[in-house]
């Protein structure tokens, strides 16, 4: 299929291209230290895991350990609420950690076995990459160093527990405002000083080449799945699929599933609080183009041109650029990006708990909450939903904030 000239049927041949670019989207804009090492990481993806030992073992990880495939659930109850479209979920809470992101942590970490590394290190900020990579660590028997901002290990208590309890170091940074953005720049000076034993993990579709493409196809597994699962259910493609768009890994891997395919792919950013600048993390709906964390995408900047601070009720989506190939998609018109606030989306928590007994991650809420809109405009058809998550970890702050509705 070809749409606005770019031909879909070759993608993933052509996207990214050697140096990592979609379009003028992405790159490795890294000190000549750190892209020694993204170049060793990207040789060694192309030989490492495209070889079918490789795939044959993360297959079976997959299988035994993560428990996919992660199934698809019609929400029946929801639909007829709702009128006559039919909306369906694709379940990556039930995935191993309760969501998507040991998908690309597994994948990264037995990349780092393959490579003969001792150590994975990462940053985290809510602490769900750091608790997926720790998991992996643990899984492969590796070292795992996670860098967080002192602020952040306050706020997040049970991850860091969590952390600890599958022997991952958690390293405090408490420089500057001893958040997100410091916990990076701790993260990867300490990966350049010793990338010789260690790899670096991100934790979704951002950050130089080659982490864009990696995660995106270690995500891909959530689409392949998704459309075969959709079609032996339903004999059909659905009209619309939907996800949740933080740095874009649910998403892409949710996506890369259909781009090929006549259905209407929406990504669904958190407006937060309103459309002032400080007040939401809708990066590709509100930036512009520029670089931030070694790559080229679109982004929201503060009156410096650095980058602005974001809010989302969600502390996964609250990031605030978005991964190159969502930025280059977005351009090129082939996904809509559109926004849901917070009340919107914590009514969709809520309705989706008590319709269909499923307690989605408040990230996901944003998603359903999306898709419930969606359902009412289209009158007919199906919306397959990402739910990237589930709510066990929301619980807390949900009653706390918001009560019982
Ligand atoms: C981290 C997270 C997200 C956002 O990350 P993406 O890379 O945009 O997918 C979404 N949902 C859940 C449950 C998360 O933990």
């Amino acid at each position: 299929m070809k749409f606005n000239n770019v031909d879909f049927d070759t993608y993933f041949k052509n996207y990214p291209d050697e140096n990592g670019f979609f379009g003028k989207y992405g790159g490795t804009y890294v000190t000549p230290e750190l892209k020694k090492a993204m170049d060793e990481i990207t040789e060694a993806y192309f030989t490492i895991c495209k070889s079918s030992k490789f795939i044959t073992e993360l297959r079976r990880i997959r299988r035994e350990f993560q428990g996919r495939p992660t199934p698809i659930s019609h929400l029946e109850r929801l639909s007829n609420s709702l009128g006559n479209v039919q909306l369906y979920v694709k379940r990556e809470d039930l995935n191993h950690t309760g969501a998507h992101k040991l998908n690309h942590c597994m994948g990264e970490a037995l990349l780092a076995k393959y490579m003969g590394k001792k150590k994975l290190i990462a940053e985290t900020g809510a602490g769900q990459h750091g608790v997926a990579l720790a998991t992996a660590a643990a899984y492969f028997g590796l070292e795992c160093d996670i860098y967080m901002g002192a602020v952040d290990i306050k706020k997040q208590a049970p991850n860091v527990a969590r952390m600890k309890i599958l022997g991952a170091n958690v390293v405090e940074v408490t420089h500057g405002l001893a958040t997100l953005k410091e916990a990076v720049d701790a993260a990867f000076a300490a990966y350049a000083a010793d990338y010789e034993n260690s790899i670096y993990c991100i934790g979704s579709v951002v950050g130089p080449h080659p982490f864009p493409m990696m995660v995106r196809d270690f995500q891909s597994v959530v689409g392949i799945e998704a459309r075969e699962q959709f079609v032996g259910m339903t004999g059909e493609l659905p009209d619309a699929v939907v996800a949740c768009v933080g740095g874009g890994s649910n998403s892409m891997g949710m996506f890369s599933g259909f781009l090929n395919d006549p259905v209407d792919i929406y990504g669904v950013e958190p407006l937060g609080r309103g459309t002032t600048l400080g007040d939401h993390a809708a990066s590709l709906t509100y930036g512009e183009e520029g670089i931030m964390h070694g790559f080229n995408s679109i982004m929201l900047k503060d009156a410096n041109g650095e980058p602005a601070p974001v809010y989302s009720v969600a502390s996964g989506l609250d990031y605030p650029s978005s991964g190159p190939e969502h930025a280059f998609l977005h351009d090129l018109g082939r996904v809509k990006y559109d926004v849901v606030d917070d009340e919107e989306t914590i009514d969709a928590f809520f309705t989706l708990s008590r319709m269909e007994g499923i307690i989605p991650a408040i990230e996901s809420a944003h998603a359903v909450a999306y898709g419930m809109k969606l359902a009412k405009k289209m009158g007919k058809g199906s919306v397959l939903i990402c739910l990237s998550g589930r709510g066990d970890k929301d619980m807390d702050y949900i009653i706390e904030k918001y009560g019982i509705r």
